[in-house]
């Protein structure tokens, strides 16, 4: 267990590393919300009765379009309640994030003045977090880190103990003596548990 700590305190290092650069990516792709960067990759869907992309102030009508559209950690959704004549609900929902979103912002826009509708509600929430996304990201960036650099010190530590294991040279590899230096290479016995 003591071999192991070095590890996970690396590997704890890498998660705090991955946090920070989750909300980083997050707050520079509400450059795409602002309309201050363009979307490098766009994308349309327009599907009957799909769901409301975020929480409705109150229970409304299902909404009966939605459009889609994506960037690198952006995706925008736009969906609507659209009736013969007009369109009476909608919603525009930011996620913002990689590879989860992490961060939001929810627009809406209904017939303010039937109370049905709560005409009091906000017509927009701030930037509220998405906890799967705030809490998972960290992770897709450690794991693939962690064994990229561990991987090697990990498989060269198996390997020293395994010639150590059968009277090998830790280092080289050669026989040695049950005590002593190596003849080959010099180095002296190293002791693994
Ligand atoms: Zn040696």
């Amino acid at each position: 267990m003591r071999r192991a700590r070095p590890y996970i305190v690396f590997f704890i290092l890498l998660l705090l590393i991955g946090a920070v650069a989750n909300f980083a990516i997050s707050i520079w792709a509400t450059g795409f919300m602002a309309g201050s960067r363009a979307w490098t990759t766009v994308t349309s869907r327009f599907t009957n009765a799909p769901a409301w992309p975020g929480p409705t102030p109150v229970p409304w009508p299902p909404a009966t379009t939605l459009d889609e559209t994506r960037a690198f950690a952006y995706r925008h959704l736009d969906a609507r309640t659209v009736t013969a004549t007009q369109s009476t609900h909608s919603m525009s929902a930011h996620e913002l994030g990689w590879p989860l979103p992490a961060l939001a912002k929810y627009q809406y826009w209904w017939p303010w003045d039937d109370p049905q509708w709560g005409p009091s509600s906000a017509n927009e929430t701030g930037i509220v977090f998405l906890w799967p996304g705030v809490l998972l990201n960290p992770f897709a960036f450690a794991i693939p880190a962690w064994i990229l650099i561990a991987a090697p010190f990990l498989a060269r530590n198996a390997l020293r103990r395994s010639r150590a294991r059968r009277g090998l040279c830790a280092r080289c590899g050669y026989p040695i003596p049950a005590s002593g230096a190596c003849p080959e290479c010099g180095a002296v016995a190293v002791k693994f548990v």
